[in-house]
């Protein structure tokens, strides 16, 4: 027996830097540091535990819908130890919403053949958290979404999602979706071997025609939404220092209670 796995990854802006938006209002991704989003390592990292508790030939490529350097998230994924990659480019995507993004996966993954999807809870930089479903309704599978346990076992994944009053057994015959939390298990870290060994490993390049999506299904044309504003957070203020001259904390503490915080 043989399943393929495709876990859906996305290159966002590092966090740690400001977001800077363009002129048509859509978040710039050409002049800022990328990476591949935390919360899609977890979703690689259960493909692989999948694939390493499997008798079977298991096979995991990974999929992104971005720019030229969304290359570099797949590289990341492919070192941590997936098969292959698939990355879709096209500069009429530019603008593109999570409904465009989730056609876009779907003909992907349609075209590429899969067993088991396998998505991050949500993205850190758009975090609507909905695509996963989106995408599992446009494939016309079973989801099981904010899973943080995964297993595949006689064309079945079954999964455990912990609520705030009660964790659900959830299950589902392949093929199917699902969408994995930050709980599900450390993501690893690339070894020297892996990123070596990625260098070599196949990363196709799809594009729209290839995919057969007309350029209006897409891009800020064929969004279902719009950004009507954005603007950058005011810069933060300088904080207060307290210094520690023998009264530092009763300052502190009226610091705090003025604040209320205590
Ligand atoms: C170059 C570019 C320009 C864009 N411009 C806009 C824009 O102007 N306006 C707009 O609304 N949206 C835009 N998007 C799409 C947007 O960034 C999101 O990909 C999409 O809206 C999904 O929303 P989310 O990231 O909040 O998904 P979530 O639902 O938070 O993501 C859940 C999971 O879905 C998967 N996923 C999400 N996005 C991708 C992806 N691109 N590739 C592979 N897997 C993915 C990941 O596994 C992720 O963990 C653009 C995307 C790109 C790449």
């Amino acid at each position: 027996m043989s399943l393929r796995i495709v876990v859906c990854v996305k290159y966002v802006p590092d966090a740690t830097g400001d977001r800077q938006f363009t002129e048509d209002l859509t978040v710039n991704r050409d002049d800022v540091d990328g990476l591949l989003s935390e919360l899609d390592e977890y979703a690689v990292e259960q493909a692989l535990q999948i694939s390493e508790n499997s008798d079977d030939d298991v096979e995991i490529t990974v999929l992104t819908v971005g720019p030229e350097d969304a290359k570099d998230a797949l590289r990341k994924a492919l070192s941590m130890g997936a098969d292959k990659a698939i990355h879709v480019e096209d500069d009429d995507l530019h603008g593109t919403d999570v409904m465009g993004t989730s056609l876009v996966l779907a003909k992907a993954i349609e075209k590429a053949g899969y067993d088991l999807v396998i998505t991050g809870m949500a993205s850190t930089d758009g975090t609507m958290g909905v695509l996963p479903a989106i995408l599992a309704e446009r494939l016309g599978v079973p989801q099981a979404t904010l899973l943080s346990e995964v297993k595949v076992e006689d064309g079945t994944v079954t999964g455990r999602r912990d609520g705030d009053s009660a964790s659900e057994q959830l299950q589902a015959s392949l093929p199917a979706l699902v969408s994995v939390t930050d709980q599900s298990g450390e993501a690893r870290y690339p070894s020297f071997k892996g990123i070596m060994a990625a260098k070599k490993k196949p990363v196709e390049s799809w594009d729209l025609e290839d995919l057969e999506i007309e350029a209006d299904e897409v891009g800020l044309e064929g969004s279902w939404t719009a950004v009507d504003s954005a603007a950058q957070r005011p810069a933060r203020t300088a904080g207060t220092i307290v210094k520690d001259e023998g009264e530092g904390g009763k300052q502190l503490a009226e610091f705090l209670a003025g604040q209320k915080f205590i």
